[in-house]
């Protein structure tokens, strides 16, 4: 009857509900291992000077190299370090990390370029950020002016973090902000020119449908409002070489994605392929 299949499914479903808070707890306290054990490691993706054709900085992106399976990606663990406030340690290694990576190239005689660090609405609510930020670069040795902030249009907006006095205080340590998966937020025109980002990232759906009918159109706006407010634009997830020669004619200064190179290790850095820029 209807009253059994009523109480099978809510079975069902209270038996699905506490599998999933299970899980959750499972992978919680994974995380706090993993940030014990310091199992994350940071992987790098250059960003491409589409006039030069150099590497003008890089993006740090980090991994979970979890036990028995292999690097994990930041789409599944960084909500539940947010939710967990765990983000908080996981940002300290990660800017920890990137600073004594700096230094490491700094010695080898590398010629450093700035590098970016994604950062979320829950660090900037939970944690003292340009503290950490200049706390990593003296203890490592290194100029913030090498570090540059990622921060996703539609966090920037939700929590009014650029009206505290936080970007002041990043900007006086000479460190850039960038406005992250632009496009995907609701940003308005007059919020853009308060805050004065130094680089705009295009998100990477637009440069999908660049070659759809209107989908340069888009872009090419995209690209004339950040440069009328003064910013550098940066077409995020750059997969082929026509989508970087339209991105090049549009007028946008800089192009990342697996067309140049994947985020890779900090050991396998590989110089902008030649063969890039025919
Ligand atoms: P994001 O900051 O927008 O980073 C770009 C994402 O696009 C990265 O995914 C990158 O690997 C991927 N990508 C780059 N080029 C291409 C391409 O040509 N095609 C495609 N399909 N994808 C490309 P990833 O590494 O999985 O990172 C996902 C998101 O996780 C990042 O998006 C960022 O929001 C967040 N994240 C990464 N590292 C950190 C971190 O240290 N702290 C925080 N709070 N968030 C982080
Ligand atoms: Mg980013
Ligand atoms: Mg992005
Ligand atoms: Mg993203």
């Amino acid at each position: 009857s209807v009253k059994t299949d009523g109480k099978g499914s809510f079975r069902f479903f209270q038996a699905r509900f506490f599998e999933a808070i299970r899980t959750r707890l499972e992978t919680e306290l994974e995380l706090r291992s993993a940030l014990d054990l310091q199992q994350f490691v940071v992987h790098y993706q250059p960003r491409v000077d589409l006039a030069a054709g150099t590497a003008s900085s890089m993006e740090a992106l980090v991994r979970w190299d979890r036990p028995g399976k292999g690097l994990v990606g930041p789409d599944s663990f960084i909500a539940l370090a947010e939710e967990t406030g765990l983000i908080v340690q996981l940002g300290e290694q990660v800017v920890d990390s990137v600073c004594r990576q700096l230094a490491h190239w700094a010695r080898d005689g590398a010629v450093l370029v700035p590098v970016s660090v994604n950062i979320s609405p829950r660090q900037f609510s939970q944690c003292d950020v340009p503290a950490l930020f200049r706390s990593a670069s003296l203890r490592h040795g290194i100029d913030p002016s090498l570090l540059e902030i990622e921060v996703t249009e539609s966090s920037m907006m939700q929590e009014g973090i650029g009206e505290s006095d936080v970007f002041r205080q990043l900007r006086g340590l000479g460190i850039k902000l960038c406005i992250d998966d632009f496009g995907t937020g609701y940003s308005s025109l007059s919020q853009l020119q308060k805050l004065r980002f130094d680089v705009l990232k295009i998100d990477r759906a637009f440069v999908l449908r660049i070659e759809h009918p209107d989908g340069d159109t888009l872009i090419a706006s995209m690209i004339a409002m950040a440069h009328a407010l003064g910013m550098r634009v940066v077409a995020e997830g750059v997969e082929s070489i026509r989508q970087m020669q339209l991105l090049k004619t549009l007028g946008c200064d800089e192009g990342q994605g697996y067309y140049f190179s994947r985020p890779v290790a900090p050991g396998e850095r590989q110089p902008v392929a030649a063969h890039a820029f025919p």
